[in-house]
């Protein structure tokens, strides 16, 4: 991970407006319910890259942590191995890690195992299903998983059924399906249903021992199939996969489903808010059944953890959903998750984001439990507020066209200052070298210029930013009539401290020296969907923007040969960029823009 260089300011963070949430969280506070403390989770699935929708929930998580000075675990929350995979877990963790750096890093949740919750007694004797060791090869010991516990969610259901709280259902899936019921007809009970705890005990430690394949039985807790809320009709709690999981290996082929493993996973670390998206809130009465039916807490009196929800963010013009996102991917519609154009927390560090920035968007945003469209404007602003102060003023030509200042000398070198970051408080700056021939930007000079055009046109002047005002003389062409080059006189007179520099014109343009300056390849990057609501459509990949991305090889003034991916600058004029961290070489130099100066979109 790459330092922030914007790190102080990212301390300095500004405090999260009042919710609901933190609203009861202060509630808690005041009234000790946690005498431990404040404990929240950011539980992704390892089954795609996170989304600029999971940094709402990362800030939610982790700014509630920093607040009552609590912690917030990362936990993967991997009970469906079939989709997942070990590249996830590894991005996820780099991605959370980014997102927290320099503002909620030391909440950040640790897994030693004297952390952990003392050892549960089992069902049958006195399982310590804490004894087994970390998982190996795990790419953060700091990250907890869902599959950690997969032990003493085992010896959970264990207890449920000796309870009379579980049993071992034959049906196949499409037919609890249709015992299921609907909204206004109640559910049909599985004639399973009754079965002796002796039997589902001894039917379960079968599942588990791997004597039925996959489909053939579940383990469902018995709750209520007329019950109004269809998720206490008897839900799965297990089911049968024979397939290998990336932390549990092969040792596991019943696999505990998400409202099972949650509510438990979220027990065994101590946390006491566990707080997710609004499709949830259906499903919070089960996440309290199971623990009421388990009678938890097992040893020391504690509150329970609860679960709270709020309204997803979704953004204009952007997708988020791994699922969707990972479409993009497969179908070559993006170079892959990290693409500059993604809305993965991945992209958008590539694409240069501080996360300040991002922080300061999904927080600013507040918390609520109504689904609404945030428009890109705003995430886009926040980004150029956060640029704005930080980036570092540079001068680059994107379409160059060559200019000979005719009464320069080819061996002459005019030293200029240029400002650094006129938003500094005393603000530094830096020799750039103005020469007999100079670059400037295709679309500062017009042959035929329109109606009031302030740029390079036939014997109009312009001023060259902090080098003085020229004047076009001679436009000269090829035989084809292409463009070859511009013939201008300097006005000596205007360059800095000199008498007339600040002499009046129309224009100021931006320009590098060809004689002076790096190569490089330059990436301009737009909208990735044309329309506002691309996951509206019916198929999304059919609102693709083809102008998404543009290269251009552009010349930057010479400083900026040993640009790194942790700096960000403004090209004057153009918008912010930074060299992308995969590509970009001492000797092949390539930026990103970040985003344009201006929403070229507005009308
Ligand atoms: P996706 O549909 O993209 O896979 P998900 O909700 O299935 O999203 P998880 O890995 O389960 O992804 O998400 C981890 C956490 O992030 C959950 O608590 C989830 O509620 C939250 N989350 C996911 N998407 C958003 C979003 N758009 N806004 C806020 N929080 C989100
Ligand atoms: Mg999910």
């Amino acid at each position: 991970m790459t330092a922030e260089p914007n790190a102080a300011a990212a301390s300095a963070d500004s405090p999260a407006p009042a919710d609901f949430i933190r609203d009861v969280v202060a509630s808690h506070v005041a009234e000790q319910r946690y005498p431990a403390g404040i404990v929240t989770r950011f539980p992704p699935e390892p089954n795609g890259y996170l989304h600029i929708g999971h940094a709402k929930s990362i800030c939610l998580n982790f700014g509630i942590a920093r607040e009552n000075r609590g912690r917030c675990n990362l936990r993967f929350d991997d009970t469906n191995p079939a989709k997942e995979d070990l590249e996830y877990v590894r991005s996820i963790t780099a991605d959370v890690r980014w997102l927290v750096a320099g503002w909620a890093e030391e909440n950040l949740g640790l897994k030693p195992a004297a952390a952990r919750p003392a050892a549960l007694p089992g069902p049958g004797g006195e399982a310590d299903f804490y004894a087994a060791p970390a998982p190996s090869g795990t790419p953060d010991a700091e990250a907890f998983f869902a599959s950690d516990y997969f032990e003493a969610l085992y010896a959970f259901a264990e207890r449920l059924i000796l309870a009379g709280r579980a049993y071992v259902c034959d049906l196949s899936a499409a037919e609890i399906e249709a015992h299921r019921g609907t909204l206004d007809q109640p559910g049909r009970v599985s004639p399973f249903r009754d079965r002796p705890p002796a039997e589902n005990l001894d039917l379960f430690r079968r599942m588990r021992a791997g004597e039925f394949p996959d489909g053939a039985r579940t383990l469902r807790a018995k709750i209520d199939m007329a019950a109004p809320n269809i998720w206490l009709r008897d839900p799965l709690l297990y089911r049968i996969r024979h397939v290998a999981h990336h932390q549990s290996g092969t040792a596991w082929c019943v696999y505990p489903l998400y409202d099972y493993a949650h509510c438990l996973s979220d027990y065994l670390e101590g946390v006491t808010h566990s707080i997710c998206t609004l499709e949830f809130e259906v499903h919070r009465p089960l996440y309290d059944w199971i623990l009421e039916a388990l009678a938890l807490p097992l040893a020391l009196p504690r509150a329970l953890p609860r679960q709270y929800e709020f309204a997803k963010l979704n953004l204009a013009y952007t997708i988020v959903s791994k699922r969707r996102l990972l479409q993009l991917v497969q179908e070559n519609a993006v170079a892959g998750w990290d693409d500059p154009r993604m809305p993965t927390l991945a992209g958008i560090r590539r694409r240069g984001v501080p996360a300040a920035a991002l922080r300061t968007f999904v927080t600013g945003l507040g918390v609520t439990k109504f689904d609404s469209l945030t428009e890109i404007a705003v995430y886009e602003n926040a980004v150029r507020d956060a640029l704005n102060a930080a980036a570092a003023r540079r001068l680059a030509v994107l379409r160059p066209v060559k200019v000979v200042l005719t009464n320069v000398a080819g061996d002459e070198v005019l030293e200029c200052r240029a400002t650094d970051n006129p938003q500094d408080k005393n603000p530094t700056t830096r020799p750039v070298a103005l020469t007999r021939e100079v670059f400037i930007e295709s679309d500062d000079f017009a042959e035929v210029p329109p109606p009031k055009y302030f740029r390079l046109k036939p014997g109009g002047e312009v001023r060259l930013k902090y080098a003085g005002i020229i004047k076009l003389e001679e436009i000269v062409k090829d035989a084809a009539g292409a463009l070859v080059e511009l013939r201008c006189t300097l006005d000596r007179t205007t360059r800095q401290g000199e008498p007339n520099s600040d002499r009046k014109v129309k224009g100021t343009i931006h320009w590098v020296s060809a004689t002076r300056c790096v190569t490089a390849e330059v990436r301009l990057y737009d909208r990735l969907f044309t329309v506002p609501e691309p996951a509206a459509e019916p198929d999304f990949l059919k609102v693709l923007n083809p102008r998404s991305l543009e290269v251009v090889t552009a010349r930057l003034e010479a400083s900026l040969a040993t640009a790194t991916p942790d700096a960000r600058f403004q090209f004057e004029r153009l918008g912010y960029f930074t060299a992308d961290p995969k590509d970009s070489a001492p000797d092949r130099l390539v930026f990103n823009r970040t985003i344009t100066l201006k929403d070229t979109w507005a009308k």
